[in-house]
């Protein structure tokens, strides 16, 4: 199947294999949008099952950056990247110098930083090649630095929303909240969780993450193959995508999903499937756009610590536009999530094409 046909491709702008035969880099970055500006989105480093799903994963998550920095309001269009990890080529300092040379081979039409799999440390490696990558340093009160923290602060604003709005709580307090994933974003959203009084279910494949999440609050432990169908009031997905299917759904027990996790949707479909099951879903790239704020705050450099996380409290605001126009025309919040962010890089897109005949 040719790449334009890919069921994913969504009029991606281009799609560039990377192979460095030194190093044994392999990987694939994709630059969906440049509508709003430069294609920004972070890199994941990760063993997949074949190069097709690196591809599609890839694509999808290229595509949600550009609805993630749309309606964050950002000047950034969106791209993603995935390290094609194996055995034979562990995540040494020079492969991430390889992806680096990449990344500037683009000349700044992609602005890396961090994702599953990649670390401060790893974007460290990647800066000695390139200047087009965040989520680097963080010095004094500036913004910047690993963004996980950031992302676990819109999610945890981001359930308090969507309990008020389906279990009308103004607190979280005895609220009981499953959480699919104990890495960077997860483990911050437990302590946020935690601080305000609700009950933690946590399951994670990584015994090192667990034990982390248990030394610190008191939480109960299920199986990974359990998590998602635990008996709570919310369900937030904090490890990988395509959780939310036709066989899952309907065995999903909590009335709201909201979670860090990008394209927790299998498909588009399953937002309806979610809607008809009255369980009220967060759009992900609308949750979990703390880390990409904090990262263009950096990329930026005119930000402090605190405008970041000002502007993160506008992410209760924008659930609960979505939310309530979900309600209104009894369409499933990720439909309307998508068409608020078309219409914002549409209208990027026209601006700058009125800006170029008139120059
Ligand atoms: P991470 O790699 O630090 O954590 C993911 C955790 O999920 C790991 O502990 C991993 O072992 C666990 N996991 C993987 N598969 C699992 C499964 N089947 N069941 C249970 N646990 C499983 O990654 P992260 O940075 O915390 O990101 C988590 C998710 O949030 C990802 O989907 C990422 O794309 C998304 N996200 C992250 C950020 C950020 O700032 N880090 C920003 C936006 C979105």
């Amino acid at each position: 199947m040719s790449v334009f046909d890919h069921p994913e491709f969504d009029q991606h702008e281009s799609i560039h294999y990377v192979h460095d035969a030194a190093t044994g880099l392999r990987a694939i970055i994709c630059i969906h949008s440049t509508a709003l500006g430069p294609a920004a989105g972070g890199c994941r480093h990760w063993q997949y099952a074949s190069d097709e799903t690196a591809l599609t994963d890839v694509l999808r998550l290229s595509r949600g950056m550009t609805y993630k920095n749309a309606i964050a309001g950002l000047h950034f269009g969106g791209g993603k990247s995935v390290i094609l990890a194996d055995d034979a080529t562990p995540k040494t300092p020079k492969v991430m110098r390889a992806f680096g040379r990449a990344v500037e081979s683009l000349g700044g039409r992609y602005i890396t930083a961090e994702d599953v799999g990649c670390s401060v440390d790893d974007m460290r490696n990647v800066s000695q090649e390139t200047s087009y990558v965040s989520g680097l340093t963080k010095s004094g009160d500036g913004a910047g630095g690993d963004p996980s923290p950031m992302t676990a602060l819109g999610v945890f604003l981001g359930i308090q929303t969507a309990v008020k709005a389906r279990l009308d709580s103004g607190s979280l307090q005895d609220i009981n909240v499953a959480i699919q994933g104990v890495g960077k974003v997860g483990l911050n959203l437990c302590r946020l969780l935690n601080d305000a009084g609700a009950h933690l279910t946590v399951a994670d494949v990584n015994r090192d993450h667990l034990q982390q999440a248990r030394d610190e609050f008191p939480v109960t432990e299920v199986a990974p193959t359990e998590i998602l169908f635990s008996d709570v009031d919310v369900l937030a997905p904090c490890a990988l995508g395509g959780i939310l299917t036709a066989q899952t759904i309907p065995k999903i027990r909590a009335t709201i999903i909201a979670g860090a996790a990008n394209n927790q949707l299998s498909t588009e479909e399953d937002g309806a499937r979610l809607a008809e099951r009255e369980i009220l879903y967060a759009p992900d790239y609308v949750i979990n756009a703390g880390g990409i704020v904090n990262v263009a705050a950096e990329y930026f450099g005119n930000s402090s610590e605190e405008q970041v996380r000002a502007e993160i409290g506008q992410i209760p605001t924008r659930l609960d536009t979505i939310f309530a126009e979900s309600k209104a025309t009894q369409e499933p919040t990720n439909r309307i999530a998508d068409g608020i962010a078309r219409r914002i890089v549409a209208d990027g897109a026209n601006q700058s094409k009125s800006r170029m005949s008139h120059g």
